[in-house]
């Protein structure tokens, strides 16, 4: 199949899925979700990302019993059931099936909806451009909560000029990115905000500090102003989706690219890194 989709026990192609009007992901976006890149039918780093979902799922005092176990062997089915060898798989929870109110409901069983499609890694060599907007989202970034309504507007800005990204910032403090984090290269050390609540604690972004360290690259988790950033030696937005990806223009304004060597070092370590966990897992 090209792609799938999963709630609460059946599986339909993702156009013909349906679900509950009264499932309060509909109405409250009272949910929270994990996106995996899957490879050849395996998963990469499934372990954080649950960790993370889990994480989501105990802030927002959602009861999710499904073990990790059952929840993988549905989300193994699920990639399964698509013929690519390269997909995206999304899988959300919602807190309960009720009537509107906005307490939580007396007794709560929490959906369980799952979509996967083929979706290409994304090309790492071409410079990127993005777009600067203030981050208008909630104090709990950290979280990986439905409602993402100031990410999709940023997006869609970034999108009507042109760009992949929106960089986000409060009070000229750089945060992260719309649906990625943001790292920066600054006369050979990494630099990236904190993972506290202003960010998603990306898995890609720990996984290219952990890199940066084992290649002896000093790590910087302090955040940085939008004045630091436009004089990066090279900037890199990191998501499950787009692995590394390079940014080379900010507001149409040319940045970076002064320490090409560097950014191609860690990219490349980033996709062998990839591969072999990809390979462990066969
Ligand atoms: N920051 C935000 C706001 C995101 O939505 C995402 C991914 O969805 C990320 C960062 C990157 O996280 P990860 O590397 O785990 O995909």
């Amino acid at each position: 199949m090209e792609n799938i989709g999963y709630y609460n026990g059946t599986f339909a192609p993702m156009e013909q899925l349906s679900i509950p009007a009264l499932d309060r992901g509909v109405y409250f976006g009272d949910g929270v979700y994990e996106a995996l890149r899957v490879e050849r039918h395996r998963f990469f780093a499934l372990k954080e990302h649950l960790s993370r979902f889990r994480d989501s799922l105990a802030f927002l005092r959602i009861a999710f019993p499904m073990t990790d176990e059952a929840l993988t062997a549905i989300l193994q089915e699920a990639a399964d059931r698509v013929e690519s060898d390269s997909q995206q798989l999304y899988f959300q929870v919602t807190r309960a099936t009720a009537m509107r109110t906005h307490s939580f409901p007396d007794s709560c069983e929490a959906n369980l909806l799952i979509f996967s499609r083929g979706v290409p890694l994304a090309d790492q060599k071409e410079y990127r451009r993005v777009v600067v907007l203030p981050d208008t989202r909630w104090g709990h970034c950290n979280i990986k909560s439905l409602n993402l309504i100031p990410s999709v507007l940023a997006a869609e800005t970034a999108k009507e000029r042109g760009c992949s990204e929106a960089v986000f910032h409060r009070d000229g403090i750089v945060s992260e990115c719309s649906s990625s984090n943001l790292l920066m290269l600054k006369d050979g050390a990494l630099r990236t905000a904190p993972a506290d609540e202003r960010i998603l604690p990306g898995v890609t972004r720990a996984h290219f500090l952990m890199l940066a360290r084992e290649l002896g690259i000093p790590v910087d988790e302090t955040a940085f102003t939008l004045e630091e950033m436009l004089d990066a030696d090279e900037l890199m937005i990191t998501s499950t989706s787009a692995h590394g990806l390079p940014v080379g223009f900010v507001d149409d304004k040319p940045v970076c690219g002064r320490d090409e060597a560097l950014l191609r070092k860690l990219q490349k370590a980033y996709r062998a890194f990839f591969w072999s966990e990809i390979e462990a897992n066969q």
